[in-house]
């Protein structure tokens, strides 16, 4: 079984949103003040196993778990031990705020999680609490060493890089991960969603980011790919760490798309930039027992993916969709 979208690229990647709520309420990603989804509209535990066993019998061989934060979710641990054991899957992925990871860790590569991408956009206690609006920092890095040392494939850094931000942290971050071993992804911030500020103010294209690395670092450009939007390089001195760039806005990536989302509400979003969706909590709950209407319905969804999302990269709302709704 494969799924091919429309325009003949192959979809093997489902990006599945366990939660809309988040601890945090980072400045890129939420407004201050937000209404989170009532229970009911919100798939159960057992809506998200159908779905992704519907989606891995059709083709998909990767997914990642991911919100709002994914460890607030109750029974996350359970739903990912049934989801990694689906035949077929070749890896269950997750992306984290890090702030349950201290706890969760080990229990998550137990249940047969891979990798972990926990975000962190500054090493400064005082800004991590800005940027984030609540959180702790001590609370993430002390989940990310427990991530680093529980037996996780890859731990992968990501950090959001915002001008008068956390900018002039970039090597800072950079020499965080050489010494824990692990990798680093900068992000270009997206237009998703009206967080209550100007985001063209504070955007920061990949090439900046690059360039103030190339000042501490020699480079070495790869060939490297995950299936996804991230270029990578390594570090001629450090080899163990990888430094991403995902560059939505500065480089598009949509040729090589390999992936769909599925909110936690069931829509299934054909491309991050764009409104086109798919109801499947409504075929859920129409068709409790038969999954004939939902694969129908996916492969009808995937021959209208759009071509490309339309980041013009000034900055301003180009979709009303919070991140947290997308399912990062
Ligand atoms: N709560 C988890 C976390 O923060 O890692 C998972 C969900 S979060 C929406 C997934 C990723 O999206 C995070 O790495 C976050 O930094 C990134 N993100 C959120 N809003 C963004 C935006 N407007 N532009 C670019 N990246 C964004
Ligand atoms: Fe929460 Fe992640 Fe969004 Fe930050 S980026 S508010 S941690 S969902």
């Amino acid at each position: 079984m494969s799924l091919v979208d429309g325009v003949g690229r192959s979809i093997d990647y489902l990006r599945l949103s366990v939660t809309d709520r988040c601890d945090f309420r980072c400045v890129y990603c939420m407004a201050k003040n937000m209404t989170f989804l009532p229970r009911q509209q919100v798939l159960t535990l057992e809506e998200l196993q159908r779905l992704a066993a519907l989606f891995v019998g059709q083709g998909v061989r990767k997914i990642r778990l991911t919100g709002g934060e994914p460890l607030i979710r109750p029974g996350i641990v359970g739903l990912c031990r049934t989801i990694a054991a689906l035949p077929g899957l070749r890896e269950l992925v997750m992306t984290s705020n890090g702030s349950q990871l201290a706890r969760l860790a080990r229990p998550l590569v137990e249940a047969g999680v891979k990798r972990m991408n926990i975000s962190l956009d500054s090493l400064d206690a005082e800004r991590f609490r800005a940027i984030t609006r609540n959180g702790d920092l001590r609370q993430v890095l002390d989940g990310i060493e427990a991530a680093r040392d529980a037996g996780f494939e890859r731990v992968k850094l990501n950090c959001v890089v915002m001008k008068g931000r956390n900018f002039d942290e970039v090597p800072a971050l950079v020499q965080y991960a050489i010494d824990q071993g692990i990798d680093i992804s900068f992000i270009e911030e997206m237009p998703l969603g009206d967080v209550g500020r100007s985001r063209g103010e504070t955007f920061c294209a990949s090439d900046e980011v690059r360039s103030v690395i190339a000042r501490h670092h020699a480079l070495l450009d790869s060939t490297e790919n995950s299936g996804g939007p991230a270029r990578y390089v390594r570090l001629a001195r450090h080899p163990q760490t990888r430094i991403g760039f995902i560059s939505p806005n500065s480089h598009n990536f949509c040729g090589s798309c390999n992936r769909v989302r599925m909110t936690v509400e069931g829509q299934l979003l054909l491309c991050l930039g764009q409104d086109n969706a798919v109801d499947f909590r409504a075929l859920l709950r129409r068709y409790p027992l038969d999954d004939g209407p939902l694969v129908a319905a996916l492969r009808r969804g995937l021959q209208g993916k759009p071509l490309r999302h339309d980041f013009s990269g000034d900055g301003e709302v180009q979709v009303v969709r919070f991140m947290n709704m997308s399912g990062g």
